[in-house]
């Protein structure tokens, strides 16, 4: 039944705008006296009930969201009772079917849930019903659907990997779902090497970044222009790298193709090698076309003089992991880190961190910047830097 008190904590935690839709849903069908007055309670639902109690115990340690979340943890009983007939999945099910109401990601996630505390998490159904929610979950927007759907899936036993952005939702795990986590690195087990058994395009891509760049080229006839704006210094330490978040307006063009700059980070030392040898660090200008297309400019950073832009930079780091930072009047123009000449190497590759998603161009700059010894030393990460990657036949090109 430990599987019971994960999936619960999944109810509170990650999955609860579930449990107000169903609160909703009981208010709303009136149900609510007559699924309260269900008096036989199987066996199984008492397991359920002491590991419920087990949740809460667990759930009362949480700090800061438990204020929020305590109401709902009391009017769970209710929710629970109604649970335990089935019924209200009937009722939903049915509800649902009549295409009265759209069928949402966040719904059909809801609909899993409901199975897996009225059915159990290893009926197929369930299962299926999660794996619905998780298609019609769109990424990103609904990445709480993602990840409800995932840790409930990993919860039922099933070989589903959940991504580490899923880690800060539901923040109580008992410690035997531990295992499903993997929270990434660049050292021992939490190392590039290991990415790809939690991350299968890392293990598995062919079209992986970094790369040693090295002759032959191809010639490039694509042009490459910037247009990065003046903006308001918003900074990020994602416990990762150091990254520098964008407001809209800063652009580049490459083959006639516009790109929004979305945000740069750093790596130390440089991803990329030029002929076998790293850089000091290297700097991953982000892009983003219309399309949903990426595109990374990386301007390596070689030791030197002292890099003003560098400096204003490491003058702002932020004071906490996983927040943005967005220190008063200070303005940054993310073209201040660029060379004047835009000479490039191209080639496709992937993002260099998990989950190393594949189709990502990169142009790597010909000129490097410069960084001094103390400043390099000033970062943060010691070490934040993926191996470089096979070729596996893809040319690089040069402009
Ligand atoms: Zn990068």
């Amino acid at each position: 039944m430990k599987k019971y008190l994960r999936i619960i904590l999944e109810v509170l935690l990650g999955l609860l705008f579930v449990v107000a839709s169903v609160l909703a849903y009981v208010n709303w069908s009136g149900k609510r006296h007559a699924v309260v007055e269900v008096s036989s309670v199987s066996q199984e639902m008492e397991e359920l009930d002491k590991d419920l109690k087990d949740a809460e115990e667990e759930v009362k340690h949480l700090k800061g969201e438990m204020d929020a979340l305590q109401p709902r943890v009391f009017q769970l009983d209710a929710v629970k009772a109604a649970l335990s007939g089935g019924q209200v999945l009937q009722d939903m099910e049915t509800l649902y079917k009549g295409g009265k109401i759209e069928m949402t990601a966040e719904r059909q996630a809801g609909i899993g849930a409901l199975r897996m505390l009225a059915i159990g998490a290893d009926d197929p159904n369930t299962v299926a019903a999660f794996n619905k929610a998780l298609e019609m979950a769109q990424w990103k927007n609904r990445l709480d659907t993602v990840c409800a759907a995932q840790n409930a899936l990993a919860a039922a036993g099933q070989k589903i990997e959940v991504l580490s952005e899923c880690r800060n939702i539901s923040t109580a795990k008992p410690k035997e779902a531990a295992k499903h986590d993997f929270h990434w690195g660049y050292e021992g087990k939490e190392g590039p090497e290991h990415w790809g058994s939690h991350f299968p395009v890392c293990g598995n891509g062919k079209k992986q970044s970094p790369l040693n760049i090295v002759a032959p080229f191809e010639k490039s006839k694509a042009k490459l222009t910037v247009n990065y704006k003046m903006g308001p210094l918003k900074m990020l330490n994602n416990g990762h790298t150091i990254q520098v978040n964008i407001p809209p307006g800063s652009t580049m063009s490459v083959n006639g193709t516009a790109y929004d700059l979305l945000q740069f980070h750093f790596h130390r030392p440089s991803e990329e090698q030029i002929n076998g040898d790293y850089s000091a660090m290297v700097a991953h200008f982000v892009h983003k076309s219309k399309e949903g297309q990426l595109a990374v400019i990386g301007v390596l950073l070689q030791y030197g003089k002292e890099n003003p832009a560098i400096k204003t930079l490491w003058a702002n780091l932020p004071p906490k992991e996983n927040e943005e930072y967005a220190p008063d009047k200070i303005a940054f123009d993310p073209a201040s880190l660029l060379p004047k000449d835009l000479g490039f190497y191209h080639y496709e590759g992937s993002l260099t961190t998990p989950p190393c998603t594949e189709g990502v161009d990169f142009y790597i700059l010909k000129t490097p910047s410069e960084v001094s010894k103390d400043q390099v030393g000033q970062f943060p990460y010691k070490m934040n830097a993926r191996p470089v990657q096979p070729l596996n036949g893809r040319k690089i090109s040069e402009s």
